[in-house]
């Protein structure tokens, strides 16, 4: 698919952009964590259309700021139906880590929404880390003060060293989902996948596996060691007019209804 910037910047004019919601579960009883927030972009001409068409876009073109306004808080404000200790999490681009004001952003994006920022997840992905540690160490520490937790996303496939565990104050490693999706097929993934889950341990975070799409993979991190999950096993993305039936009651491994595609695509 081929997706222009004008497109995207008219999305983001309407509002098209919107907020969908992923339940993060306990693996060991399938009651819910929180929500993970993934951009979908409800294009009129094209249909549903999924962040990797359209977030580098906006990254490159000085829209991502935009992008997070809207789609953070259209969600921190649907989000304020979750009652405690569920957490909210976001996903923040690379390029966003190089701009100073970012905790001061999502403070205020946040803020007027009422969701608690220490129930606010952020989550980096790897590659974002090498840019500037010396620049994000500043801002994951005015987001931990803020009460933010912080991630490290698709954990396995960056570029980062394992000194960018020890220099910035996460909390959680989410597992990459090609390592918790060749897990059950290869020796070499599995033992990859019990190394990153016995890192986690040893530092104290807490290890949450992505893309969990099968019963053998969930029962296989449980043995490994790691508690929270989420996937198409327990639920696609859904929208926010969702949220109060997943609260109510929270994704069992193969809802059949929750985990049919089509909703979060
Ligand atoms: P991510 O943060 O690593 O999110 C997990 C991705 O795995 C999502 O893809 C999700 O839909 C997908 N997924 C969840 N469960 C399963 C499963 O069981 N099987 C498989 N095959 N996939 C599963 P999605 O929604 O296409 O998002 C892709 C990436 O785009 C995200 O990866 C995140 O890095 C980025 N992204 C999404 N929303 C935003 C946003 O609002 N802002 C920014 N900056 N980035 C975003
Ligand atoms: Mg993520
Ligand atoms: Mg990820
Ligand atoms: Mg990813």
């Amino acid at each position: 698919m081929h997706v222009d910037i004008s497109e995207v910047r008219c999305a983001l004019q309407d509002e098209r952009v919107l907020p969908f919601f992923q339940p993060l579960v306990d693996l060991r009883n399938g009651q819910l964590v929180g929500v993970e927030i993934l951009a979908r972009w409800q294009s009129a001409e094209f249909g549903p259309i999924l962040p990797g068409n359209f977030i580098s876009l906006a990254q490159e073109n000085g829209l991502i700021d935009s992008l997070m306004s809207q789609v953070l808080g259209k969600a921190a404000i649907s989000a304020s139906i979750l009652p405690a200790p569920l957490v909210l999490a976001t996903n923040i681009s690379p390029i966003q880590l190089r701009d100073l004001s970012l905790p001061n952003q999502i403070l205020h994006i946040v803020e007027r929404s009422g969701f608690p920022l220490d129930r606010l997840t952020i989550e980096i992905t790897e590659s974002a880390l090498i840019d500037n540690l010396d620049r994000t160490q500043t801002i994951a520490r005015e987001l931990k003060a803020m009460g933010c937790k912080l991630a490290l996303d698709d954990f396995g496939t960056g570029y980062s060293s394992l000194g960018h565990l020890q220099a910035l104050p996460f909390d959680q490693l989410k597992i990459d989902k090609s390592f918790v999706q060749s897990m059950t097929k290869t020796r070499e993934s599995r033992k990859i996948v019990a190394a990153i889950i016995g890192l986690g341990h040893s530092m104290g975070l807490t290890t949450v596996a992505e893309g969990v799409e099968t019963e053998e993979q969930a029962n296989m991190l449980l043995w490994l060691g790691c508690v929270q999950g989420q996937g198409w096993l327990y639920a696609r993305p859904l929208p926010a007019d969702r949220l109060p039936e997943l609260i109510a009651a929270p994704p069992r491994p193969v809802s059949p209804e929750l985990s049919t595609p089509g909703d979060g695509w």
